[in-house]
């Protein structure tokens, strides 16, 4: 009797956008780590050319990386255009790019951060999900049906944070927008899902000022800690494979139970 290898992704293309760090990169390393080959954007040179060494060493399938600023409605249309014609097809992109720029109060919102914010976080997400579905039904219709699109949401969406107003405003736009996406792009088989990780540790955790957040969510997390990179590879991996192709319009949460905490 031998062991099945049922979430092996090899031959799968997946987009991770904002993937040369954080949860990006966490999502990057999984589907790669499972075989697919992965194209990742982020705009940091520096940041692209470490991971694509890394991904060309360490995981069997191609990796390439470009620099792409979201929030640029020219670049994120030239950046999957060049994606698809380097590998031939986008099975799944991460929408995944974005920035916290929590302010002390809402007070503290000024109109050029809250727009610098909703640039990156919401129209960037727009422009690379208009993007990545006109591909994917293109595809369909020349007789190729699938295709995953996956949002990186936040407990914002519904739990409230002082400070990062604007950042919830777009997350939840996301959240809300997915699910039309679900059902207007269902018939050419393509799923769409929001994940909405818990407090993660990353680069944009870390330069939260308020130092004791990290002691707070960890104390109001019943699995007793916050969350890291790795506790993402996951769901990444399953919303890739073909056993998902039945999860369409959800709003999963990793999130030690956190969201759903009442005392
Ligand atoms: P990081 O700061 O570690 O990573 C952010 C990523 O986004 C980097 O790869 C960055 O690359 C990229 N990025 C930022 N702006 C742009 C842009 N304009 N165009 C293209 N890429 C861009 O943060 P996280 O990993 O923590 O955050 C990633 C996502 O996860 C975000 O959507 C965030 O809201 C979400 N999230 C994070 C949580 C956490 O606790 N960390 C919890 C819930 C959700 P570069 O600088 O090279 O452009």
């Amino acid at each position: 009797m031998s062991v099945e290898n049922i979430f092996d992704l090899t031959g799968k293309v997946v987009l991770v956008t904002g993937g040369n760090s954080g949860l990006g990169l966490a999502f990057a390393r999984g589907v790669a780590r499972s075989g697919a080959d992965v194209l990742i954007w982020g705009r940091d040179a520096a940041k692209n050319k470490a991971v694509l060494g890394e991904f060309s060493e360490k995981y069997p399938g191609r990796c390439a990386v470009e620099e792409v600023d979201v929030s640029d409605e020219q670049e994120v249309v030239a950046g999957i255009a060049s994606g698809v014609e380097r590998f031939g097809r986008l099975d799944t992109v991460f929408v995944n790019a974005g920035i916290s720029t929590m302010q002390p109060s809402f007070l503290d919102i000024t109109t050029p951060i809250y727009e610098a914010l909703l640039a990156i976080n919401q129209h960037g997400a727009f422009f690379t999900l208009r993007e990545a579905a006109r591909h994917m039904v293109a595809r369909a219709e020349a007789g190729d049906p699938g295709g995953s699109l996956v949002i990186c949401g936040s407990l914002s969406i519904g739990l409230g944070v002082p400070g990062l107003e604007h950042y919830a405003a777009a997350k939840g736009a996301l959240n809300s927008m997915s699910k039309s996406l679900a059902v207007g792009l269902g018939r050419h088989g393509i799923r769409v899902n929001t994940i909405a990780p818990g407090y993660i540790k990353t680069e944009m955790a870390a330069a939260n000022p308020d130092e004791g957040i990290e002691g707070l969510f960890a104390s109001r997390t019943p699995l007793g800690r916050v969350g890291y990179p790795d506790d993402i590879q996951g769901i990444a991996v399953y919303l890739t494979s073909d056993l998902s192709s039945f999860h369409s319009g959800d709003t999963i949460l990793i999130d030690g139970a956190m969201g759903v905490t009442l005392v």
